[in-house]
């Protein structure tokens, strides 16, 4: 069998160069340890932005604006992308490369906690969302994000597989990094068995999970508990979560609240999740 190691490594050095204004951006990003997308997927997500032509994109997670001048640059002038960071820095010198590609006006930049901004937007209004932020928050985000999706639209998440280790026995995870790894494996328990969503996960990268919304309905599975039912459920060592609590819930049930607390009581380091 190949490595994933060797796969990516193989798969980014398939990438064609890009233009040389954002390779700039990318390997300042890098020369300073911003976490960015990598190529492989970088190549993904500008395939669904040529495939889907979304004239409304989300992405939760800036960081400098790498990833939002990419998708910019794959789904043309027309199209509009609303972007949430709540780095100080980051946030500086997202704007400022923004506004070197002359981008300040279709790239809306929201500063604060995504947790706080994703409520203040209008229902239905995006046709693709990127989420690229703390991978621990990707279930709390799950609701709202639905919501704010339109019928149709697709979530592009990216790093699920946590270098591997979501495949791993919770038991065989660092204790530290345990949160975070039962949320994820609950994270796509969730996205595969709503009714309503169509998901498919992708060893590439890090792991990519492509979600559709069907229709105007979804009945997101209750996230209640999470760590209680992903922890008895991560316990098993073949990669199969067993069935979740039955009930499921709208998507303005206690799902978000739930989350949250999860998120608050999260207090033990661990891996790094603020990316
Ligand atoms: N999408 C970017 C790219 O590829 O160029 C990379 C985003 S980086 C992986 C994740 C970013 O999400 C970090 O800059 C981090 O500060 C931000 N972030 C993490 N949790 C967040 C939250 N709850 N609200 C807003 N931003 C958050």
């Amino acid at each position: 069998m190949y490595s994933q190691e060797r796969i990516n490594a193989y798969l980014n050095s398939l990438e064609r160069p890009q233009n040389p204004a954002l390779e700039k951006i990318r390997q300042q990003a890098l020369a300073e340890g911003v976490p960015i997308i990598r190529p492989a997927v970088q190549s993904l997500l500008q395939f669904f932005m040529k495939l889907s032509r979304p004239e409304s994109i989300l992405e939760v997670g800036t960081a400098v604006g790498y990833s939002a001048l990419c998708m910019r640059e794959a789904c043309g002038e027309s199209c509009h992308i609303v972007t949430i960071e709540k780095d100080a820095e980051r946030i500086a010198k997202a704007r400022e490369n923004f506004a070197a590609f002359g981008a300040q006006d279709q790239i809306r930049l929201l500063e604060g906690d995504a947790a706080d901004r994703l409520r203040e937007l209008p229902d239905g209004v995006f046709s693709f969302i990127f989420m690229d932020a703390a991978k621990g928050q990707y279930l709390a985000f799950l609701p709202e994000v639905c919501r704010v999706l339109a019928p149709g639209g697709m979530i592009f998440s990216d790093n699920v597989m946590q270098e591997g280790e979501v495949m791993d026995s919770r038991f065989a995870v660092p204790r530290r990094d345990r949160t975070i790894h039962s949320r994820m494996r609950r994270y796509l328990y969730v996205l595969k068995h709503t009714e309503g969503l169509t998901t498919s996960v992708l060893p590439l990268g890090d792991g990519v999970a492509v979600t559709v919304k069907e229709g105007e309905s979804v009945r997101l599975m209750s996230a209640e508990s999470p760590e209680k039912e992903a922890g008895s459920a991560a316990a098993r060592d073949d990669g199969r979560e067993s069935a979740p609590g039955a009930d499921s819930c709208g998507i303005h049930s206690g799902a978000v609240a739930a989350g949250n607390a999860a998120i608050q009581k999260d207090t033990a380091g661990g891996k790094n999740d603020g990316e």
